[in-house]
């Protein structure tokens, strides 16, 4: 399936010009467990609806930024530099 993203240097692409980082995770704050250290590196959430999710514009500024996108449709609600 093929949607398009906006880039926030670049404007809008094809979904193909970028690659896909992941669901954003809260980093655990002071010092975590071990369980909270698995927790961070190894779960996530999955949902079946609006996520927040790392991108990478490797065909075009090579930067790193965040999507707001719908799991079930593709549609991509916003998205945000990295300050
Ligand atoms: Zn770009």
């Amino acid at each position: 399936m093929s949607f398009l993203l906006t880039c926030p240097n670049c404007g809008v692409r094809e979904v193909t010009d970028f690659g896909f980082g992941g669901e954003l995770s809260p980093r655990p704050t002071g010092t975590p467990s071990k369980r909270e250290l698995n927790a961070y590196n190894y779960f996530r959430r999955n949902v079946a609806g609006v996520q927040r999710e790392w991108w990478y514009h490797r065909s075009g500024c090579r930067d790193w930024f965040i999507a707001e996108r719908d799991t079930r449709t593709n549609e991509v609600l916003k998205t945000e530099a990295v300050k």
